[in-house]
């Protein structure tokens, strides 16, 4: 029987010992045998640390977003395999959608969200630039820079694509490297993952480890630099952020539990009404994809006591029609657990949820499947539990398969507080056509929630569900939950860089972060910067135009010309009367055209376009008569990894004759190479 290999220190590591079998889920037939026996995790973090990390933090923010996209390319190119395998976890096609394609989704997702939020640089400016003195020679900013360590990423069983890759993406972008260990069930499906990845050669050696089978000694080899991303149960979380390592360095520790999550049935929507079938559809997904075994699934469904009945009835006769078996048949809805220890597992956990209603739908001892042995694969009947009273297991108990409990409510204060009881979840949703009773609710649930769904008829049909964690929003969620935050976009990259406060000059704080920073130097203007292609642009590249007189006439043929006749620009009594301007004054996009009047550089060159302006503020109101000077100064280069071409930011500070600052926005170009 095949043994899973670890991938550690830049070779596959064949365990040492047996180890223990892995079993198909269907089936029930050995797969394989996993052991981490003769791993050294020391050799191994420090291997990412010594190769994995350098060769990270050579390339830029933009260089291994691209890389990461050739990634996704490679990967979906051989997903065939992946779905192959995935079957034996006991998932369907649909379900391998969620983990394969989603997976190789947050892959695309990162890598666009890298190169067009993140500068093409090794370090991230973070925020504005401070001011934090009277003369403006000493500032601050927030730098973010790659920890120098490994980012450790435990999952759990029930994704095994996506789960690593979520946590992977992020890390990789921000630089760190990534050593995954997966969740022992399904681990040979992430060996897969890791395998294909790592033939590929597209990754820097280093980047993506990979240790099957039990961590053994891995956390205590962890240093201040490493951090760990946890998912799986509240239980495991809570021994691995005490671990004594852990504690001593304050390693970054993010833990995504498992979570009682909720969806809320508006009293609005009673049979008949879209947002009826909408809740009912929606909880039959939740609790038959994947066979309930994910994180984000329904465990409790709250529903007006009035509607109990027929939300009962409703749901069952969908869940009567879901067909359970071997999810390699097409017409079969829902495939296995992912191992038949799993299913005692939620036995368990049914009986002790048992105590606290009736079950309205299933059979936890049998159930009817296609193509398979309902007792050698680890099949389970959906269950539909109705708790009418007010017990405590259902906001405590997480059976972690196809099971939800109904739960009635009797107001919206109530529904909130019976919400809360869940002590954190990773998400909820509210099912309504009443904007003021989801308005009511998701504020009152938001503090106990890290994402939240608000269905409706107007939004249903391109929603992506309750279940779906995306990556431009953040998954995790508030106390049981795990406390933790994952994806969310950059948010999900900032977990892995350090985020340092600088203080220094402008000019220095300029030369750290590579963006000019009001207050440096400008290097000297011998060529109009507009000429310059970005392979002679250099930040604080500047040019200084003007100065240009604004007369009545300028301003009356601009209100003329545009139609922008606001008072202020053409009744003498009213402006005056305005105590902020005390007479005419120019429009305030007059300005912004007269200053790019005067800092053009009119001829064709390398500015290619102007794409916006950003941050755009008037400062000084500009009477007829004031005489306008214009400094634009290169502030930020980003070229792109794909494109002949690059961004550039400008800083565009307009003065009057008295050299008071009128107007300070960015100018943002695109500018050729060469
Ligand atoms: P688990 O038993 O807590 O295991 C999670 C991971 O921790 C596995 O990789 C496991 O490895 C590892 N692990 C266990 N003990 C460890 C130790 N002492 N040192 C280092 N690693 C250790 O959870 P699971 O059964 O795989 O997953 C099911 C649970 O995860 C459910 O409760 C579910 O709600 C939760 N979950 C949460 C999320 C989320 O995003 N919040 C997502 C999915 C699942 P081995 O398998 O090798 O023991």
């Amino acid at each position: 029987m095949a043994l899973l290999r670890s991938y550690v220190c830049g070779r596959w590591h064949t365990p040492t010992a047996d180890g223990a079998p892995l079993h198909d889920a269907v089936t029930g037939a050995e797969i394989a045998r996993i052991s981490s026996a003769g791993v050294d995790m020391a050799a191994a973090l420090d291997h990412g640390r010594r190769v994995g990390g350098p060769a990270l933090r050579e390339l830029t923010f933009h260089q291994r977003a691209a890389l990461l996209k050739v990634l996704a390319t490679h990967l979906t190119e051989r997903k065939d395999e992946l779905y192959a395998l995935s079957t034996r976890t006991g998932a369907t096609r649909r379900d391998s959608l969620v983990d394969v394609d989603g997976g190789i989704g947050v892959l695309f997702t990162y890598s666009s969200k890298g190169r067009r939020e993140l500068p093409n640089a090794k370090v991230l400016g973070e925020g504005p630039v401070e001011r934090l003195s009277r003369e403006g020679t000493f500032v601050g900013r927030h730098i973010g820079v790659p920890l120098r360590g490994v980012a450790v990423q435990i999952n759990a069983f029930n994704f095994p694509v996506w789960g690593p890759l979520e946590k992977f993406a992020p890390a990789f972008v921000a630089g760190v490297p990534t050593l995954i260990k997966p969740a022992s069930p399904t681990a040979y499906l992430t060996e897969l993952l890791v395998r294909l990845i790592v033939e590929s050669g597209i990754l820097p050696e280093g980047s993506l480890q990979l240790v099957c089978g039990s961590a053994g000694d891995l956390l205590d080899h962890l240093t201040p630099q490493d951090l760990v991303s946890f998912t799986g149960s509240a239980c495991t979380a809570r021994k691995l952020r005490t671990h004594e390592t852990v504690v001593r360095h304050s390693v970054r520790f993010n833990a995504e539990a498992d979570s009682l999550n909720c969806s809320i049935l508006g009293p609005d929507a009673t049979p008949g009404t879209p947002e009826f079938d909408l809740y009912v559809k929606q909880l039959v997904a939740e609790m038959t994809v994947k066979a309930g075994q994910k994180c984000t699934a329904i465990r409790r469904a709250f529903v007006p006591r009035a509607l109990l009945d027929p939300v009962a009835e409703a749901v069952s006769a969908r869940l009567a029609k879901t067909v359970v078996g071997n999810p390699a048949n097409p017409d079969v809805r829902m495939g296995a657990l992912a191992s038949l220890e799993q299913r005692e597992e939620v036995r368990r956990s049914l009986k002790a949820l048992g105590a606290a209603g009736t079950i309205a739908y299933g059979d936890p001892t049998r159930v009817d499947v296609v193509d398979a042995d309902p007792e050698r694969g680890a099949f389970l009947s959906p269950v539909l539990l109705r708790a009418d009273g007010d017990r405590a297991e259902p906001h405590e108990v997480e059976a972690f398969g196809p099971v939800s409990a109904l739960l009635p409510y009797d107001s919206t204060a109530h529904v909130i507080d019976l919400a809360a009881r869940g002590l954190g979840s990773l998400v909820g949703s509210v099912v309504t056509g009443d904007a003021d009773f989801a308005a009511d609710v998701v504020l009152g649930v938001a503090p106990w929630h890290g994402r939240l769904l608000v269905l409706d008829q107007d939004d249903a049909a391109e929603s992506t569900g309750h279940g779906s964690p995306l990556p431009a929003l953040i998954h995790g969620g508030p106390g049981r939950a795990g406390g933790g935050e994952e994806m969310g976009g950059l948010r999900g990259v900032l977990h892995h860089l350090q985020r340092s406060a600088i203080q220094a000059s402008p000019a220095v704080l300029s030369r750290i972060t590579g963006e000019w920073v009001p207050g440096a130097p400008r290097l000297p203007e011998a060529e109009h910067p507009f000429r310059k292609p970005l392979s002679r642009l250099r930040v604080g590249d500047s040019v200084t135009a003007g100065p240009r007189t604004v007369t009545q006439a300028d301003i009356d043929h601009f209100a003329e010309f545009t139609g922008d006749t606001f008072y202020a620009h053409t009744d003498l009594e009213a402006a005056t009367a305005n105590e902020f301007f005390g007479g005419i004054v120019a429009h305030g996009y007059l300005i912004v055209s007269f200053a790019a009047g005067l800092f053009v550089s009119p001829e064709p060159g390398p500015v290619l376009a102007n794409y916006g302006l950003e941050n755009l503020r008037f400062l000084t109101p500009v009477f007829p008569g004031d005489s306008l000077t214009v400094t634009l100064t290169a502030k930020q280069i980003t070229p792109r990894e794909t494109a002949d071409y690059g961004e550039v930011r400008w800083d565009a500070d307009v003065v009057n004759q008295d050299d008071e600052p009128v107007a300070r926005y960015d100018v943002l170009t695109l500018v050729a190479k060469s």
